[in-house]
């Protein structure tokens, strides 16, 4: 029998993160990890933010779930080059997928590498995929007290969307509360509102992800 401590399983994962990170830097490529609940609203920003940067970069997707390929549909259909990562149960993603799954892209044809991990708050922050960025999404009707649930995944990203802002007059959810807990959770972490569906908050989140991507050239 063989016993292998989780520790060990995820130092090995970092490693393989940062060779991740090496290539896609070597190739000028600059890699997004999109991060949050089922249903927050990350295919859909995504959907959003690649109508604003057309022309500006050359995207391609990674697509997480653990069936289907509903998402990847949607992404194939905006003509941006996509994978499907079926996990088959796992809720996550890793290094090592990632790695096998950018493979499937001609590089040269690509400056920004967007993946939109598993819908989960919990376990895909414990899970370098050898990205740039992390961007974490929250869904108003989520409720406003996630960042104090799940403060981990909060903690390592580098910009919060706060999506479906649309609905505020609906729902009970107090905006000064998630910005107070993401400023003490990631200080320098940016903080966006949209409504994705109606464009709103779009143009300064796509500006803030030109600016970052090296090949956007701003
Ligand atoms: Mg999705
Ligand atoms: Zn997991």
């Amino acid at each position: 029998m063989k016993i292998v401590a989780a520790k060990k399983l995820l130092k090995a994962n970092d490693q393989l993160a940062e060779e991740n990170r090496e290539n896609f830097t070597r190739a000028g490529i600059f890699g997004v990890n999109i991060v949050g609940s089922p249903g927050c609203g990350k295919t859909t920003l995504l959907e959003a933010l690649f109508g604003r940067l057309k022309g500006r970069v050359k995207p391609a997707v990674i697509e997480g779930d653990i069936a289907g390929s509903i998402d990847a549909e949607r992404i194939d259909a905006l003509g941006v080059p996509v994978v499907q990562i079926n996990t088959d149960g796992a809720c996550h993603l890793d290094a090592n997928m990632i790695a096998a799954a950018a493979r499937d892209f001609d590089w040269e044809a690509i400056d920004l590498l967007v993946v939109e991990n598993v819908g989960n708050l919990v376990c895909t922050a414990g899970f370098d995929l050898g990205e740039h960025l992390r961007i974490v999404v929250l869904s108003v009707p989520e409720g406003d007290d996630k960042l104090a649930k799940y403060p981990a995944i909060f903690q390592g990203s580098d910009a919060l969307v706060i999506t479906k802002t649309d609905l505020l007059p609906y729902i009970k959810f107090d905006v000064d509360r998630v910005t107070g807990d993401m400023a003490r959770l990631a200080p320098a972490a940016e903080i966006f509102q949209v409504a994705a569906l109606q464009g709103e908050g779009i143009d300064s989140l796509a500006q803030w992800l030109a600016g970052k991507c090296p090949a956007a050239g701003l």
